[in-house]
């Protein structure tokens, strides 16, 4: 069994090979890639990926559009958790789910993309926040109708990469998607609910007991699916409930870098998730 730094070493060596004899654009920005480590991705679109640096609600990670909203009060929440707060303990929304990292994410999820489930957990591993703490790491479930058709759960597969990383244990068959629901997409907060009540189901209780869970997602839009997972998981008996996600959408009013803003080009959409 070949070390993994020589398994990357030797992927790496036959992925420029193969983009000679054929070549390979970046997904993003559309130039020819050579030497570039990352699948599908030039070096400088990838170094592009950031986090949004500005103040965020503490319990969610939803953006502040002004820093005066955490100046005189660091452990500020936004509206919505003050109003009605979150299953989850503290939710962490790694980087605005912007241009190159949308095209990357899509590329991954949508087209089968899998040698980005690296690359794309080690961003996540890369900016893990401080005071992270966990029993045990539970990828948000596909409902296996939706498993079929796309044939992997991609949350898995980057829940699978931090696991290592942190050494915690993956659980992917505990939490259970019992219901298809429609696409989140389009559908005002109070449908979204509506849409995800009593989706999902622990199958083992008793295994839960007390731990400290870390639910790991993609993409955050709105934190229902996060928020009912946790829900879920907290009535079954588990201890505190966290949630990682490598993305958030942004509206792009929230963004700004310049450069974000102008790669967006527009509102971002939301997807399915
Ligand atoms: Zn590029
Ligand atoms: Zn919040």
């Amino acid at each position: 069994m070949l070390h993994e730094d020589t398994q990357d070493r030797l992927i790496g060596r036959c992925r420029q090979l193969l983009r000679f004899v054929l070549p390979v654009e970046c997904l993003s920005c559309g130039h020819s890639l050579s030497t570039d480590p990352i699948p599908f991705f030039c070096a400088a679109c990838w170094r592009s990926i950031r986090p949004l640096q500005q103040p965020v609600c503490v319990r969610c990670d939803q953006p502040f559009i002004s820093t005066a909203a955490t100046t005189y009060a660091p452990n500020h929440q936004c509206q919505q958790c003050q109003e009605q707060p979150p299953n989850f303990q503290r939710a962490w929304t790694l980087f605005p789910y912007l241009p190159p990292l949308r095209d990357a994410i899509c590329a991954f999820k949508y087209r089968g993309k899998l040698t980005l489930a690296r690359p794309l957990a080690q961003l996540m591993i890369n900016a893990l926040p401080h005071g992270l703490d966990a029993d045990v790491i539970i990828p948000v479930p596909l409902h296996p109708a939706r498993l079929r058709t796309r044939e992997f759960n991609q949350s898995l597969l980057l829940a699978d990469q931090l696991g290592r990383h942190l050494s915690l244990p993956v659980s992917a068959t505990n939490l259970v998607r019992t219901a298809v629901t429609d696409p989140q997409t389009a559908l005002s907060r109070q449908a979204r609910l509506r849409n995800l009540r009593n989706t999902f189901t622990i199958r083992r209780p008793q295994d839960l007991a007390e731990q400290r869970i870390l639910l790991v997602d993609d993409v955050f839009t709105t934190g229902t699916t996060l928020n009912e997972c946790a829900k879920t998981l907290r009535k079954a008996g588990s201890g505190p409930v966290f949630a990682l996600t490598l993305a958030r959408t942004v509206e792009t009013d929230l963004v700004p870098d310049r450069f974000f803003a102008e790669q967006a080009g527009r509102p971002l959409t939301t997807l399915g998730i």
